[in-house]
């Protein structure tokens, strides 16, 4: 999803929206959160488990289009997984997702 390179799903870190993201006040941001154990429900995005491939996929907005998410995402908790710097980890605006970027929504890696 960060560096577009593919891989097994073994070697890639899921990462998922919080469901507790109803009770977030109506303007807060999302919470991502990382499922290396791949046991929580709902929509994930996969990365590489590495710093280099995190900050590629926030410099990309990958995650808000992974997750079909239209709001600010909270990514510290992921962040903090892959050990990148928590500057790198501030909130991300998702861009809007248009019907066109929807259907290309299919990355991994
Ligand atoms: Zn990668």
């Amino acid at each position: 999803m960060g560096c577009r390179r593919t891989d097994s799903w073994s070697a890639l870190l899921r990462v998922v929206a919080d469901q507790a993201k109803d009770e977030r006040p109506l303007d807060g941001p999302i919470i991502l959160r990382p499922d290396p154990g791949h046991r929580m429900p709902g929509r994930g995005a996969w990365l590489h488990p590495t710093p280099e491939c995190f900050e590629l996929a926030v410099r990309r907005k990958a995650f808000g289009r992974a997750l079909r998410l239209q709001a600010a995402v909270d990514l510290h908790a992921v962040a903090h997984h892959v050990g990148a710097h928590p500057q790198h980890a501030v909130v991300a605006l998702a861009p809007t997702i248009t019907s066109e970027e929807r259907s290309n929504a299919h990355e991994a890696g």
